[in-house]
């Protein structure tokens, strides 16, 4: 198989209380599973698309053949932005930024309160299924939403980092309280990684 779930760096119940053990299971073991498998299957029909990464099928979008664009722009967004998310997230994550993206946080938008008040005020407004990001313009960091599984990357940006407002990744414990979800998220977060990510988006 061409592209593969990548295992959960952390036990499934390691994210608790902010994010439950079961609702691991089912986004990690279900959910990314079936982007996955969706993806493969595209590629089945174009082996050609095996040769890329997933994350360059989705930056060049209007090169993928027209049969199966919608279900890699779907599927390989779910394994690519899915694969980011278990990786921004640690156990024990969360405080306050540090290092680089310290420092830019602070430039573009004052606190890191003021920051993440700003994110989840903007995600929490993402109508329906989608994604939250910060990303990297070129010359300061935006907080940009996304609909469906569709990536920045197709916009040209890459992802510092991204919540997942997708139902499945919080109806469990936090029914439709959205808002709930998001602040808690951010408990989560491997500030580590986001700062290898900023670097990479600086690129
Ligand atoms: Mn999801």
């Amino acid at each position: 198989m061409a592209f593969e779930v990548p295992p959960l760096p952390y036990d499934y119940a390691a994210l608790e209380p902010h994010i439950d053990k079961e609702t691991m299971h089912l986004h990690h073991d279900k959910h990314h599973q079936a982007y996955v498998n969706n993806l493969n299957a595209a590629v089945e029909k174009h082996p050609d698309l095996g040769k890329h990464s997933a994350e360059d099928l989705l930056r060049n979008l209007n090169a993928v053949p027209e049969d199966v664009r919608t279900t890699v722009r779907n599927n390989g967004g779910g394994h690519v932005n899915h694969s980011m998310f278990w990786n921004i997230m640690k156990p024990g994550g969360g405080g306050d930024p540090t290092g680089i993206i310290a420092a830019q946080i602070r430039k573009d938008f004052g606190t890191s309160d003021d920051f993440k008040k700003q994110f989840n005020e903007t995600t929490a407004k993402q109508f329906g299924s989608g994604w939250g990001w910060l990303i990297w313009d070129g010359s300061k960091l935006k907080i940009i939403t996304t609909a469906n599984q569709d990536s920045p990357l197709s916009q040209g940006y890459y992802p510092i980092l991204g919540n997942d407002v997708w139902e499945h990744a919080y109806y469990l414990k936090y029914q439709n309280r959205r808002p709930d979800y998001l602040a808690a998220w951010w408990n989560t977060v491997n500030w580590d990684e986001i700062n290898k990510r900023f670097e990479q988006a600086k690129k």
